[in-house]
């Protein structure tokens, strides 16, 4: 991902838990129907659906969309597999630069960024590979940057009970880079702190000089 960086824009603090949407039913509408409704989009946008070009375009429209929100479909209990550990550890571990795509959920736009996700054990401790995933499928549904940071948050938080979550959030979102304000380089940070990141002022900025960009570490 080649982008430019400026300073984030916004820090903000996400302390209430927002609901976990999920989409657990079954879908009142077809694929069919997806399908003829992209059709419809591209007729109201001018274009000609069956000329060469556009011809699968809704089919492949839509099965871009499910794939991009497929973080519906998964639970934590299937992501994780059972892959908790007891570990007598109360250090930091930290999973740094976890590349994020989601979707915002205004425009159903890209949000393109990184997640760092820190806590501090209480006994228990997770596969590192499994905070990605976690990611993953939080950032695989339709969102805003808040929510998003919260829910990891909130997952790790509620499956290892730990001393504490820290999660930040470092995101451009194509919204505002392409359309509206157009301000390509704007990247917006959100964070969610738990625990002893929220209670412990030393603890949350041992993990934000943690974070912070080092020009000689890739
Ligand atoms: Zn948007």
């Amino acid at each position: 991902m080649t982008l430019s960086k400026s300073e984030p824009t916004t820090i903000k603090q996400t302390k209430s838990s927002f609901p976990n949407l999920t989409t657990e039913h079954q879908p009142p509408v077809s694929e069919e129907d997806m399908i003829q409704a992209v059709r419809t989009l591209l007729l109201g946008l001018g274009e000609n659906p069956d000329r060469e070009g556009l011809k699968d375009t809704p089919k492949r429209v839509v099965k871009a969309l499910q794939f991009l929100t497929s973080g519906y479909h998964y639970s934590l209990d299937e992501l994780l597999n059972g892959a908790v550990f007891h570990e007598d550890t109360d250090e930091m571990v930290l999973v740094r630069d976890i590349d994020l795509f989601s979707s915002c959920e205004h425009h159903i736009l890209p949000i393109l960024g990184r997640a760092h996700v820190a806590y501090i054990p209480d006994g228990k401790v997770i596969g590192l590979s499994k905070i990605a995933r976690i990611c993953e499928m939080y950032a695989r549904r339709l969102q805003v940057q808040e929510r998003l940071t919260a829910q990891i948050a909130d997952a790790i938080q509620g499956l290892l009970k730990p001393k504490g979550v820290a999660v930040v959030i470092e995101a451009t979102h194509m919204c505002m880079v392409m359309r509206g304000v157009q301000k390509p380089g704007s990247w917006t940070s959100t964070s969610a702190v738990r625990g002893v990141f929220a209670e412990d002022a030393k603890t949350r900025q041992e993990f934000m000089s943690l974070i912070r960009h080092d020009p000689t570490f890739h």
